[in-house]
């Protein structure tokens, strides 16, 4: 750590509850500012997400009302639509019925495995 971080950190520290109520009285005086801003934020981004990783479903191709992205390495997803972005790689676009269709296979890999041997092709 630098000393410049250090001394940050340490004035982080000391002035802890007066930064919190600075905090806490800039967000009531711009609330709706802040809140406006978030909501446009939060549209782009998902905005950008569709373009990324599409807007119909992986699995059967429908395009659902509401995306859900699955976090591929079955990793907890509720995350941030930019960590989505950033992680793009990892997550696949489903409608929210193959997405719980998915966890239950996932959560029941073996026994799936099983079933689709004896259904063969
Ligand atoms: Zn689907
Ligand atoms: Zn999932």
């Amino acid at each position: 750590m630098t000393n410049r971080e250090q001394y940050q950190k340490e004035y982080r520290e000391r002035h802890k509850e007066q930064l919190k109520n600075w905090h806490k009285r800039y967000y009531q005086k711009h609330k709706e500012q802040i809140k406006a801003y978030q909501k446009t934020n939060r549209k782009n981004l998902r905005e950008q997400l569709k373009k990324v990783l599409g807007f119909s479903c992986f699995i059967c191709s429908k395009i659902p009302q509401k995306i859900h992205y699955h976090e591929i390495h079955g990793l907890e997803h509720k995350v941030y639509p930019s960590y989505i972005l950033e992680h793009s790689k990892d997550f696949i676009a489903l409608c929210g019925s193959c997405h719980i269709a998915l966890h239950k296979i996932q959560k029941h890999k073996k026994r799936f495995e099983k079933l689709l041997k004896k259904l063969g092709d």
